[in-house]
């Protein structure tokens, strides 16, 4: 096993303007996982209800995802989240947000997981990721992804995650909101004196930027005629990225860009179905080709 996620398996309730889906699969941990599939063995490490069906477990199982970390809690429900997209499909609203065997959750890690050599801490309560650290071996690369909820609700906690972590992956809005400068360059340089070396900005249906001490590296997201749902796209991007670098090993300045690219190809056809429906149908052959188009996409001559 190379990659260790600790994060979110939810039932999803989506409203885009292109339709809606009632309790689907979702959940941070669901879509990174997924997402990783791809390119590396992953061990996830979350929490469901009773309600949690079988059809769900083994959908996961397919992928190769090792669910030993998978706590079922007798008698409880399952994380549920509500969400609507208006037209700017970049802003998601929050409707409801019920935490059910989430508010008792205390990850474990099993043995098997705790020499992982890269650990990705998705969107959970940041007191929960730091007791994740607490548990592996050393990590060689650690990176983590918060959300506005646990910026305003836990701030100190997310603060002294930030110490500990080489990567931090967060969209556009959360970003200034953490930062409280409204400059998204300065936003940037203040969170990277917080710790990590390196942070990733999700920007939407404009891509992803990487800003480390000394250089800046822009990622465009695929130009798509159609989005019909952007949930999981962020975990789905994260997924992909982390994925390539346990895959090749490297994670180099070069190897993070590229695998900034195959993050955003994996958010790409994520987005072309609710859930995880595109994900689960997806192949390794349609994901080199998408990373070639992205190639022709930016390409332009030097002076
Ligand atoms: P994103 O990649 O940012 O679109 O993440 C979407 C996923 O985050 C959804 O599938 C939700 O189930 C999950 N999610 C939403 N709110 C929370 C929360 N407060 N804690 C953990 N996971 C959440």
């Amino acid at each position: 096993m190379n990659i260790l996620v600790v994060g979110s398996v939810a039932f999803d309730s989506v409203e885009t303007p292109f339709g809606k889906a009632e309790e689907v699969l979702g959940g941070s941990a669901t879509y990174f996982s997924t997402a990783a599939s791809f390119f590396a063995d992953v061990g996830l490490v979350a929490v469901v209800g009773e309600d949690f069906p079988e059809e769900h477990v083994s959908m996961l199982n397919q992928k190769g995802i090792d669910l030993e970390g998978l706590n079922r809690v007798p008698g409880g429900k399952t994380f549920r989240w509500r969400g609507r997209y208006e037209y700017d499909l970049n802003l998601a609203h929050t409707l409801k947000t019920e935490l059910n065997v989430f508010s008792d959750f205390n990850p474990t890690i099993p043995q098997a997981y705790r020499d992982c050599p890269f650990v990705f801490l998705a969107n959970i309560d940041p007191e929960l990721q730091l007791r994740v650290l607490e548990q592996v071996k050393g990590p060689r690369f650690v990176a983590c992804d918060t959300m506005n909820y646990w910026i305003e609700g836990k701030p100190e906690a997310l603060r002294e995650l930030l110490k500990r972590v080489d990567l931090f992956v967060i969209n556009e809005t959360e970003a200034r909101e953490f930062a409280g400068v409204p400059s998204l360059v300065g936003a940037a340089r203040t969170i990277l004196e917080c710790g990590p070396s390196t942070l990733i900005v999700k920007r939407g249906e404009y891509g992803a930027l990487m800003f480390n001490a000394s250089s800046v590296f822009s990622a465009p997201a695929y130009p798509l005629e159609e989005i019909y749902d952007p949930t999981g796209a962020g975990d789905s991007f994260a997924g992909g990225l982390m994925g390539y670098l346990a895959n090749t090993g490297d994670t180099g300045e070069d190897n993070l860009r590229k695998g900034m690219i195959f993050g955003s190809v994996l958010a790409s056809f994520n987005v072309e179905a609710f859930s995880l429906e595109r994900l689960h149908r997806l192949s390794l052959d349609e994901i080199h080709s998408r990373y070639k188009e992205f190639k022709r996409l930016t390409h332009f001559e030097d002076i």
